[in-house]
């Protein structure tokens, strides 16, 4: 970004507490975390739980922070130190909602197409994706990591510069309102909604409450010019769009789909769907690694509508990243870009840690860490990824509780149970309260229970891999986040 201190004052509603010894110095960017101050930054105090930010606010100053934004009067002797340095202090009613206040001031300055990006699963992974094809001909600014909250929304589109052709922006949500909040400022011109799955049914109920959350990020794109990207493979694709009214508002609606019945799919579009432009997988394959290649197809992008086709790999695992590959084919080839050009860059694309990471233990033993994050569909994706692999020894999967499932969780993790039993799997360990269920109805489900482990604890855990992992045997570590599993990972690999 760049604005100046009194641009920044203006728009978030602040005072000067302490004036700075020139208003128009420019801001070059923003942190709320006094480590990573860089010199010409904004430095934001937030109230936290553990810490309270404007307890740092001399350590930014001092690291060149050229500006502090505060809700509360501070200290005398920080006032003073501003005033030596001269820098900013400026009050503001509410620091967590003047990020908001400086993203959408900013938002005005951008010329880039700003592509926003929700769904149930696999966001990061697409988002990646997504930045990784634009990249190989274009600027691009996307969501670092998994920033995607009312902080790192408003973030991203500070790190872009008002050239920066294409700023990425991956939306997360938990509860109705909350995507049309963000899209409130951030003003998309496409939009993508990569699946609709359960993830978060807790706060909202069932799927068509899920839907119709998602369905905001499209709501908010521009008329005439706004393009929605959707999933043919979602038994709520239409409802996500005809709750957006695509049609009716002249968005440009893509359709894509990295199914295995992509083809057949498509032959039964509808008219109006296949006027549309598409993207779709066919004669999809995995190598002993679990990596997909496969024919990529798009249509109607060529301005006579042509049909396209090239082969296309991927060095990332799974069938679920074919549809997520096909995300990033459109927007690219929505851009401009050659299907050939967006073939070579997903096949560079690297998966993101703890996402189906591949690790080659030092035992001579395999680690799949999936243990970021799980729900019931990145769960099933994973399982079936894992037993994928070709693996010489013994198959073990940890699995661990899934979170904010509500009224669903135990259905939920039944049906994983389930899914298990019938999977080459030679052990299923499962570890937390909920994971129980799926040692239970793996168990009813067939599954020997001398294959089954139920452990308490994560010490369990690692003395049972301690026990029976041997060379040439993958482990795959999966689980919600809070259950912290990749101590599990670390433990395996050192
Ligand atoms: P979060 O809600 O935490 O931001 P996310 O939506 O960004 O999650 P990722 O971090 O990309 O999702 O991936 C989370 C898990 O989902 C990983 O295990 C990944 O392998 C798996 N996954 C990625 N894409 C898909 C998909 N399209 N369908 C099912 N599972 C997927
Ligand atoms: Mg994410």
């Amino acid at each position: 970004m760049r604005l100046n201190l009194k641009q920044i004052a203006a728009c978030t509603g602040g005072s000067f507490s302490v004036e700075p010894l020139d208003a128009c110095v420019i801001a070059t960017g923003l942190t709320w975390d006094s480590r990573d101050v860089k010199p010409g930054d904004v430095y934001l105090a937030l109230p936290g739980e553990r810490v309270d930010g404007h307890d740092f606010v001399a350590a930014a100053l001092r690291a060149g922070a050229v500006c502090a934004l505060v809700m509360q009067p501070i200290d005398p002797s920080v006032q003073m130190l501003a005033r030596e340095l001269g820098a900013a202090v400026i009050e503001v009613p509410d620091t967590a909602h003047a990020v908001t206040d400086l993203a959408r001031e900013w938002r005005g300055h951008l010329k880039g197409r700003i592509i926003a990006l929700t769904g149930s699963t696999g966001k990061t992974t697409t988002k990646n994706l997504v930045r990784d094809v634009l990249a190989a001909s274009h600027t691009v600014v996307a969501t670092a990591g998994n920033q995607n909250n009312e902080l790192g929304v408003p973030k991203t589109l500070l790190n872009a510069q008002p050239e920066t052709q294409a700023v990425v922006v991956e939306m997360g949500m938990r509860g109705l309102g909350q995507l049309a909040d963000l899209c409130d400022f951030v003003r998309p011109d496409w939009g993508i909604v990569v699946n609709v799955g359960e993830s978060h049914i807790e706060l909202l109920g069932n799927r068509q409450n899920i839907a119709r959350a998602k369905a905001e990020l499209l709501c908010a794109l521009p008329e005439g010019t706004g393009r929605a990207f959707v999933n043919a493979d979602d038994d709520f694709a239409s409802y996500v769009r005809d709750h957006a009214c695509l049609d009716k508002r002249r968005v440009d609606t893509v359709l894509f789909d990295g199914s295995l019945q992509a083809a057949d799919r498509r032959a039964a579009f509808s008219e109006q769907d296949r006027a549309n432009a598409s993207v779709w997988a066919e004669r999809i394959e995995l190598d002993d690694q679990g990596r997909p290649c496969f024919m990529l197809h798009a249509c109607g992008f060529a301005e006579d509508g042509a049909h396209e086709a090239v082969a296309c790999s991927l060095n990332l695992r799974g069938l679920h990243n074919v549809s997520n590959a096909c995300v990033a084919a459109a927007v690219g080839r929505s851009f401009g870009m050659s299907l050939h050009d967006v073939a070579g860059a997903l096949a560079k694309a690297e998966p993101e840690a703890g996402r189906q990471e591949v690790i080659e233990a030092r035992g001579g033993f395999t680690v799949v860490n999936d243990a970021y994050n799980a729900n019931p569909d990145s769960m099933r994706a994973s399982l079936s990824t894992f037993c994928s692999l070709n693996v010489s020894g013994k198959r073990i999967a940890v699995l661990g509780d899934m979170g904010e499932l509500g009224d669903y969780a135990l259905a939920c993790h039944a049906g994983i149970g389930r899914l298990a039993a019938g999977l080459p799997l030679d052990r299923l360990v499962c570890v937390g309260e909920l994971a129980q269920v799926i040692a239970d109805a793996a168990e009813e489900s067939g599954m020997e229970p001398g294959r089954i482990v139920r452990a308490a604890a994560l010490s369990e855990v690692l003395d049972c891999l301690d026990d029976c992992v041997e060379p040439g045997d993958a482990v795959l570590v999966k689980a919600s986040h809070f259950m912290g599993l990749e101590r599990v990972v670390k433990g395996l690999v050192n």
